[in-house]
């Protein structure tokens, strides 16, 4: 067989037991590394995270992220198992912790594991703001959009990497760390963070207003908070979360008209007010 035959049936091989669905959109998309690999890895990096990091432990702000994510995580769970994918947050441990920081960010690892930095609570401004953050992170985190900013070769070697943390808790070498980090988010530390693509940011809007709407947050008030952080990124520096998700009149106008169908999703859990 020639060398080039090989590599397409191996790369072919490889597709067809690595694709996975996307439970929100009914689309198969590419997971070359399965959660089962990730996950182990995410909890390691996380906690390596919070421990270089400034974690703020009792103050109201620090509850409110908190309560807003349980919220969040609960109503992930709930439409998940309303349409058919019971068992599919089996695997995640949902942590939320707000950290002292002045940039203007958020983000959510694999597995449910969540960071709000303080410098982002001046434009979320309220409870309901916070919700639209964290419903939009957690959205990328339930739709793998993270493994799919990465490329194949950095996967593959994540993949590698991550079955050793599994199996045996071996250290992970700073290069990966870095491609992890830069494909979940976590820029800080490495200076750089992978935009996602338009398409995955229209449907982590899309699954995040559903999922605030069922945790009976006003998914009125996502269009609100964009046009809040666009604001923000007029003069100085713009928030490092427009850095990795570019808000335009496009999204905010999407955001607008998608809010009512988001009640309608909520209403079939018996939310009918929001706040
Ligand atoms: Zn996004």
């Amino acid at each position: 067989m020639k060398r080039e035959n090989i590599i397409l049936y191996t790369a072919t091989f490889l597709m067809l037991f690595s694709c996975a669905q996307n439970p929100f959109t009914g689309k198969k998309t590419l997971a070359l590394v399965p959660n089962s690999q990730i996950l182990p890895m995410a909890f390691q990096e996380y906690d390596a995270f919070l421990s270089d990091n400034n974690v703020v432990t009792g103050t109201a702000e620090a509850n409110m992220v908190k309560s807003v994510g349980q919220k969040i995580a609960t109503a992930s769970e709930r439409w998940l198992n309303a349409n058919g994918y019971q068992g599919y947050l089996e695997n995640y441990r949902w942590e939320y912790n707000l950290v002292k920081d002045d940039q203007v960010n958020a983000w959510c690892m694999p597995g449910g594991k969540i960071v709000v930095y303080t410098g982002i609570l001046p434009i979320t401004q309220s409870e309901t703001g916070l919700a639209v953050v964290m419903g939009h992170e957690v959205a990328h985190a339930l739709a793998n959009h993270g493994q799919q900013r990465m490329s194949a070769s950095q996967l593959q070697q994540v993949g590698a990497v991550a079955t050793a943390v599994g199996t045996q808790a071996a250290g992970v070498d700073e290069e990966t760390a870095g491609y992890f980090n830069m494909a979940y988010g976590v820029g800080s530390q490495v200076g750089v963070m992978l935009p996602f693509s338009r398409s995955h940011e229209t449907e982590a809007d899309k699954i995040g207003l559903n999922i605030m709407a069922i945790a009976g947050y006003n998914p009125d008030e996502a269009a609100e908070l964009w046009k809040r952080m666009k604001a923000n990124s007029g003069g100085g520096a713009p928030p490092e979360i427009l850095s990795t998700h570019p808000s335009n009149d496009t999204r905010i106008n999407n955001l607008t008209q998608l809010a009512a169908s988001a009640k309608a999703e909520a209403r079939k859990f018996g939310v009918t007010s929001f706040k």
